[in-house]
């Protein structure tokens, strides 16, 4: 049977604990290492349905509402420490994505032994598989090279408890659709299916509607995490005048502390040198520094 319920959570919602949530000590330990105070809308949306073994969760949420944590933190209370099955996947777009999700993840489980691999292109395949020969929890990845090792026989999903479809709707746009079909077709049918997407484009809807069995579609309208505590500003500036324009915003400031971002390592030398030239106290920081 499916159902349709739809929870949409567009005011902040009541102020609850990460204990009044159901997480176990361990975990609010590492939250509390952290620095979360209390839950965001999704967080206290989404753990107990998952702490509950409810239902499949349809989540519409963008990055920054900590949608990580809100999946993260119940699927971590849901694992064996003493299993070494793989028993929960997540698939990410992008190889940045995996790397943050296996990194914040990491850092939400604390002292509980819950192994988190990330698995993506780009890497050895055969450190890769090295490291899938010993126990495993979690596997965080992207699809195409998932496949290559399910292929090869180096992951076996069918003890799978979950699986996490994160940032469906840029899956899509990288045409993985069918990918992600082809992996949930050698998980464990039992499993639970949680999906995430900041948008439902029809392709995600069906995905949904075709992998998921009781579903509920949480949906969190709310501004994110990442920004409510920045008051963002920008000014459209020429080319050339705009280290003269960044040297006025620093001296407006009495006291000026802040990180300057540029797209590239050479960028970041010339800016970095000329704020020393005119006198800032100025450090540069890239890939190519020690
Ligand atoms: P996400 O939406 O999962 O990408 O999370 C955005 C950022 O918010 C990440 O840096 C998280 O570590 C952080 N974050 C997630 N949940 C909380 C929370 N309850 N309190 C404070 N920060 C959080």
């Amino acid at each position: 049977m499916e159902t349709n319920e739809t929870k949409t959570q567009e005011t902040p919602a009541q102020v609850t604990s990460f204990a009044d949530l159901g997480l176990s000590d361990v975990l609010l330990t590492a939250l509390e290492k952290k620095g979360f105070e209390k839950p965001s809308p999704i967080q206290a949306d989404i753990i107990p349905i998952i702490l509950n073994d409810e239902r499949d969760i349809v989540g519409q949420a963008q990055t920054g509402t900590g949608k990580t944590a809100a999946f993260g933190l119940p699927v971590l209370e849901k694992l064996d420490e003493s299993s070494s099955a793989i028993q929960a996947l997540v698939l990410t777009p992008t190889r940045e994505l995996t790397l943050q999700v296996a990194d914040e993840l990491n850092g939400l489980r604390g002292m509980k032994q819950i192994k988190i691999t990330p698995i993506y292109g780009g890497q050895s395949f055969e450190r890769q598989k090295k490291q899938l020969q010993r126990p495993s929890g979690i596997i965080v990845g992207t699809p195409g090279r998932l496949i290559d090792h399910i292929k090869r026989g180096n992951i076996d999903l069918s003890e799978l408890k979950f699986a996490v479809l994160d940032e469906a709707d840029e899956m899509l746009t990288a045409g993985f659709v069918e990918d992600i079909e082809w992996i949930l077709s050698k998980t464990n049918p039992e499993r639970k299916t949680l999906l995430f997407s900041a948008t439902m484009p029809a392709p995600i809807a069906k995905l949904a509607k075709e992998y998921m069995k009781e579903s509920v579609t949480v949906s969190t309208k709310r501004e994110t995490l990442t920004t409510s505590l920045t008051e963002q500003i920008y000014f459209e500036v020429r080319e050339s005048d705009k280290l003269e324009a960044l040297c006025r915003i620093i001296d407006v400031e009495d006291e000026f502390y802040g990180l300057i971002f540029c797209r590239t390592k050479r960028d970041v030398d010339a800016v970095a040198e000329k704020l020393i030239h005119r006198g800032y106290d100025v450090e540069a920081m890239h890939g190519d520094f020690s």
